[in-house]
Order: structure tokens, then C-alpha cells, then sequence
């Protein structure tokens, strides 16, 4: 087996990787993303590929993005951050480069890396949930990734937690990520420092409540600071309630959290195994276990890569 390309877009940078049959990623580009012009999208990814190919010779091309992506995994129908034009980015990329293109949502496909080469090795089903800004997930079930009919399973951040609670920019009403994400964290630490009840925080975004941010919270939150640390807690209470709801359906018997959130560690994972247990009340259901991912910012463009290798989609 030789090499594939991983490229994970996102709305301000290209990150592309040439990984080896060890999962491991032996070169990397950065190029910043032409958000909104679809050509300039195309001739980015084509001319990373281009430069990584002239040292390593590379038989398929994973690429995962931000948004729905089609079942058939040739293209992206929508994404929030950027326009991926009408052609299906995949056909357009697989005629000029002549390789398959799978194209894998970013949720689904750091579920896929982290399942094969990170936390998730040797356990067939496992929930990854993603918690950035907003929140991603994955499915891994029965060692393969699940799509569901439409190719947009796993879409958890919108898991309906309140009824007519915080609007979310999908449209409905109480999804997890208004209650559970980096941002609302943000949110909401900064509606308690601007209260006045959270004085550390204030003072470490400089006096300012509105400058105050996620990692300020989990820094705090570290360093034993009780409101820092009930805003963590008030997270993982709300993440812990959607986790049951997916465990009721699926019974993954492993939850990996990755994410910018998930890096901060046991700060955030040992609230979040509390939380989860007592969500599930009783011992007869078994709390999945919960572990940080371990490849970082690189899931992504692995997964892509593998599964691009795997089961790639030709033209
Ligand atoms: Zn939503």
C-alpha cells in the first residue's frame, strides 16, 4: 500500500497531509481558504495536492469537510462556513488530479481516525463527539462509519435538549450545541462575568467581561476556580443529558470527546463521566466509557486519508 492525501477544508485554512499505511502523517501544507469562490476553492486543494505528489506518490485523496455532505460522499451540499460551488468538489477534484476523492464530514471522519489509529482502536462502536465551537459527531457502528440514509447521521449538536429553549442558527430550538458547545460556554461566561459573578474571569480577560473566553474558563476552572468551575459543570451536565439520549438508541460502549473543549482534559472529561453516570441513574444500563481523543487537530485529515484508502470513490 502506498501513501493518500488528507485534506481537511475548513472555512479559514486548507490543511493537507500526506499519510503513510501506519496512519502516520510524514508531510503537511497550510493554505489559507477561499471561502467564498468556489474555482479559487478548487485550484487551492489541486495545487497542495499537486506539491505533496512531486515527493510522495499517492494513490487516493480523502478530504473532510465542515457540512452535509452527499451520501455518496462525491461532494458537499452545504456548508455554513463556506461555498463549495454547484460541481460536487469531489468529481471536480477526481477529473483534474485523476485519483478517487472521498469527500467525509469532519464529525464522521475524526471518528474514523480516532477509531482506527487513536483513542478508539479495537472497539467496534463508539459516539465522537466534537466539541468546537459548535458540536460535531460521529458514529462508528459495527467498525464502520455510519452514514444513515441520507449520509447525514451523527449530526448531534442539534439533538433537540430543550423544548423552546435557545434559538440555533439550523433553525430549531434547544439543540445541544446552544447548551453544550465552546461558544455557549462562551456565552454564558461571559452573561456571569458581565453579572458580576464570576470576578477571576473578569480579571483575566483584562476588566473586560466581554473579552472573556472558553479557554479562560477552562484554565480557570484548572487552577480551582469555583465559578469557572460550575460553568464547566453546567457543560457537562447538558452534554451528559445528550450522550444518554444517543446511549438509549445505540449503547455505544465508548464516547470519545475531541475538539478544542476535549483537549482541555480531565477538567472537562471528569464532570462529564460524573455527569453522564448520574444522567443514566441506574447500574443495569452501563455508562459508556469516556475518553479525550488523542489525534488533535490531525483527526480530520486522517480519517479523510484512511477512508480515502479504504473504500475510495471512483468517477
Ligand atoms: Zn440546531
Amino acid at each position: 500500500m502506498s501513501h493518500v492525501v488528507g485534506l481537511d477544508v475548513g472555512g479559514t485554512k486548507i490543511a493537507a497531509g500526506v499519510l503513510d499505511p501506519e496512519g502516520r502523517v510524514v508531510a503537511r501544507m497550510l493554505a489559507p481558504t477561499p471561502a467564498a469562490d468556489p474555482p479559487a476553492l478548487r485550484s487551492a486543494i489541486v495545487d497542495m495536492v499537486e506539491e505533496l505528489r512531486r515527493a510522495h506518490e499517492v494513490d487516493a485523496i480523502g478530504m473532510s469537510a465542515a457540512g452535509f455532505v452527499r451520501v455518496d460522499r462525491r461532494g458537499v451540499m452545504f456548508g455554513p462556513n463556506l461555498d463549495y460551488g454547484v460541481e460536487p468538489i469531489g468529481d471536480a477534484l477526481a477529473d483534474t488530479l485523476g485519483l478517487p476523492v472521498v469527500v467525509e464530514n469532519d464529525g464522521n471522519a475524526a471518528a474514523w481516525a480516532e477509531h482506527r489509529f487513536g483513542a478508539g482502536q479495537g472497539v467496534a462502536d463508539q459516539l465522537m463527539v466534537v466539541l468546537g465551537t459548535g458540536v460535531g459527531g460521529g458514529l462508528i457502528l459495527d467498525g464502520r462509519v455510519y452514514r444513515g440514509g441520507h449520509g447525514l447521521a451523527a449530526e448531534i449538536g442539534h439533538l433537540g435538549l430543550v423544548p423552546e429553549g435557545i434559538p440555533c442558527p439550523c433553525g430549531r430550538r434547544g439543540c445541544l450545541e446552544q447548551y453544550a458547545s465552546g461558544s455557549a460556554l462562551e456565552r454564558d461566561a461571559r452573561a456571569r462575568a458581565a453579572d458580576g459573578g464570576a470576578p477571576a474571569l473578569v480579571e483575566a480577560a483584562g476588566g473586560d467581561a466581554h473579552a472573556v473566553t472558553g479557554r479562560m474558563v477552562t484554565e480557570l476552572a484548572k487552577a480551582g476556580d469555583q465559578e469557572a468551575i460550575a460553568l464547566v459543570h453546567e457543560l457537562a451536565e447538558a452534554l451528559a443529558l445528550g450522550i444518554a439520549t444517543i446511549h438509549a438508541v445505540l449503547h455505544p460502549p465508548l464516547v470519545v470527546i475531541g475538539g478544542g473543549l476535549g483537549s482541555a482534559g480531565e477538567v472537562v472529561l471528569a464532570p462529564l463521566r460524573a455527569a453522564l453516570a448520574a444522567a443514566l441513574g441506574d447500574v443495569h444500563r452501563g455508562v459508556p466509557e469516556v475518553r479525550g481523543a488523542q489525534l488533535g487537530n490531525d483527526a480530520g485529515l486522517i480519517g479523510a486519508a484512511d477512508l480515502a484508502r479504504h473504500a475510495p470513490v471512483t468517477r
